[in-house]
């Protein structure tokens, strides 16, 4: 029987990993690749005036929705945020990432990129690292950027990947996380300089750009 290979996500909030790479998760899974997004916190923060339960269950249902569209799957972990490495410690999360990973058996992961100036994004490529150098197997490990979109001194190769076709439905699902816009919107115009720039590269319309460290 032929398995079917798999792709793990981290992403600190909800709609990252739509952000940093939701054309390449579109291109993987509609190739027949099965793709976990793994998502760290609910991001009650962003709503302070709502209980917690109402933006959890809100979260849920964007991502849900957005997970659809990409044909990926996500889960959740209920860190708070600026707090992550401390949840991370007292939940021993690192035993329960280790479990996913081995199940799965990924020959990729994505995480954040340790020059994002979001600290929440840093505390995930940091617990990335810190489960990466127990597992037996090791799969590739790449970066995205969310809050760093300009190129900096790095000598980790690049990954340029061709999401003109899938870039449609990247925004589709990232217009899912309404409640995301209320408070923090990530500007469209960021997006679509990145896309194109990262497109320009490859000689395409549109791109996604991401380094590998492992
Ligand atoms: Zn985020």
């Amino acid at each position: 029987m032929s398995r079917k290979e798999k792709i793990i996500v981290f992403s600190a909030h909800s709609d990252d990993f739509v952000i940093g790479a939701g054309g390449t998760i579109a291109n993987y899974s509609y190739a027949g690749k099965k793709v976990l997004a793994i998502v760290f916190s609910y991001g009650e923060l962003s709503h302070p005036w709502l209980k917690q339960k109402v933006v959890q269950k809100m979260r849920y249902k964007e991502t849900e929705e957005a997970s659809k569209l990409l044909k990926c799957k996500a889960t959740f972990f209920d860190l708070r945020e600026g707090k992550f490495m401390e949840d991370y410690q007292a939940k021993n999360l690192k035993i329960e990432l280790l479990k996913i990973i081995e199940k799965q058996k990924p020959t990729k992961i994505f995480t954040h990129s340790h020059e994002d100036p979001h600290p929440d994004h840093r505390a995930v490529h940091e617990m990335t690292l810190d489960v990466y150098n127990e597992l037996k197997q090791k799969p590739e490990l790449y970066m995205y950027s969310i809050w760093n979109p300009v190129s900096f001194k790095t000598h980790y190769p690049s990954l340029y990947v061709n999401i003109s076709k899938t870039f449609s439905l990247k925004l589709k699902a990232l217009w899912k996380f309404k409640s995301q816009k209320v408070h923090v919107l990530y500007p469209f115009i960021l997006l679509m300089y990145k896309s194109i720039k990262d497109g320009f590269k490859m000689r395409t319309t549109f791109g996604e750009h991401f380094f590998r460290i492992k």
